[in-house]
């Protein structure tokens, strides 16, 4: 237990005591998150420009917290100012936004949405669930006072368990809260992690040494490294992609490297293309989620995945259920721009 909330706070790059994964995927590290820092009649500022802000609205308006929501179009990243605008329309408790939307393949910029939400003395929450052991979260650096993640992205471990981490301006505001939840107790869940080892549930065991054993190789990699590899990944399924005559969703410059949306071509049966990957190259490509719904296909290179043999497989495949609508590009060309860099 030990070594997996050091390893953990290493990823989240975080000094935080309080860092621990929560039993339960990512959105019940999200709930825990949001019960502990959320009264009722709270004022919550949300950044929405995917599916994963569509969730945290409604965790926080089944909490009772006044919720404002700042929207940007899907595909595109919030807007600092629009965000301190509403920051700034009321005393608010906590502003909360997803880094990675797994749902439209945006990288949200976060340093001038935090700073300006500390300014204002909110507390800030991420969503980290996709961008963890992908991308830099820096969490300390940027001033971030509570974050969550889930198992299953770029850590590449089973689904089940949820890291969470919160520092001392949030763990305050837990202290004092009126409303607490029983499973998600933080206060209990440190007197079970924090050295008295004091019975709160019984700890899915299995899952703790399968993230330990995630943890240890995303270390062993090295973190720089291992968002390098992301990054390079992406490129190359960016330069397949084009080769193949297909466009990107979002604009280069906010692009996640862990998730790319593709835009679906007119004329072609977004389904039937992914039930072909499936069902001939045992390869699983994501739909739309939300209203992006039949617009888009999500293509994961997320944790061991990301590297260029997963795109060239992913390459030839597309190219090949294109092909079978009648839509045949030069795929041999595309392989090769894939690693033409
Ligand atoms: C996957 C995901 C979640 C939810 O995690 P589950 O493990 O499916 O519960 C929340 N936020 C983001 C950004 C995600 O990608």
């Amino acid at each position: 237990m030990d070594s997996v909330q050091s390893d953990l706070r290493a990823v989240f790059g975080t000094e935080n005591a309080f860092t621990m994964p929560i039993s339960g995927t990512g959105s019940a590290g999200m709930e825990s998150v949001m019960v502990n820092l959320i009264e009722p009649g709270d004022r919550v500022v949300i950044g929405v420009c995917g599916v994963f802000g569509m969730r945290m609205v409604d965790f926080a308006t089944r909490l009772g917290a006044n919720v404002v929501e700042v929207k940007a179009e899907f595909g595109t990243p919030l807007d600092p100012e629009e965000m301190g605008r509403a920051i700034a329309g009321g005393p608010t408790a906590l502003v909360a936004l997803v880094h990675a939307e797994t749902s439209t393949g945006v990288l949200q910029p976060l340093s001038d949405i935090v700073r300006l939400a500390r300014d204002a003395g909110a507390l800030v929450m991420t969503d980290c669930v996709t961008s963890l052991g992908g991308a830099p979260v820096g969490l300390d650096a940027l001033g971030v006072d509570a974050a969550f993640s889930g198992t299953q992205k770029c850590l590449s471990v089973p689904p089940g368990l949820a890291p969470v981490t919160l520092n001392q301006r949030a763990l305050d505001k837990v202290a004092k809260r009126q409303t607490p939840s029983w499973y998600f107790d933080f206060s209990m869940l440190s007197s079970y992690w924090g050295g008295e080892r004091a019975y709160h549930h019984t700890a899915p065991v299995s899952m703790i040494y399968g993230l330990g054993a995630g943890l240890r190789e995303s270390l062993g990699e090295g973190l720089d490294t291992r968002f390098a590899r992301h990054r390079d990944a992406a490129a190359a399924l960016y330069r397949g992609l084009e080769g193949l005559g297909l466009n990107c969703f979002v604009d280069a410059s906010v692009r996640a490297a862990m998730l790319t949306t593709v835009s679906v071509p007119d004329g072609i049966d977004e389904a039937q293309v992914r039930r072909c990957l499936r069902g001939e190259h045992a390869i699983e490509i994501g739909g739309g989620l939300g209203p992006m719904k039949g617009r888009v296909w999500r293509v994961g290179l997320m944790g061991h995945g990301a590297r260029r043999t997963s795109v060239l497989r992913v390459i030839a495949a597309l190219g090949n259920a294109l092909a079978a609508q009648g839509q045949a590009a030069d795929v041999g060309a595309a392989l090769v721009a894939v690693n033409t860099d």
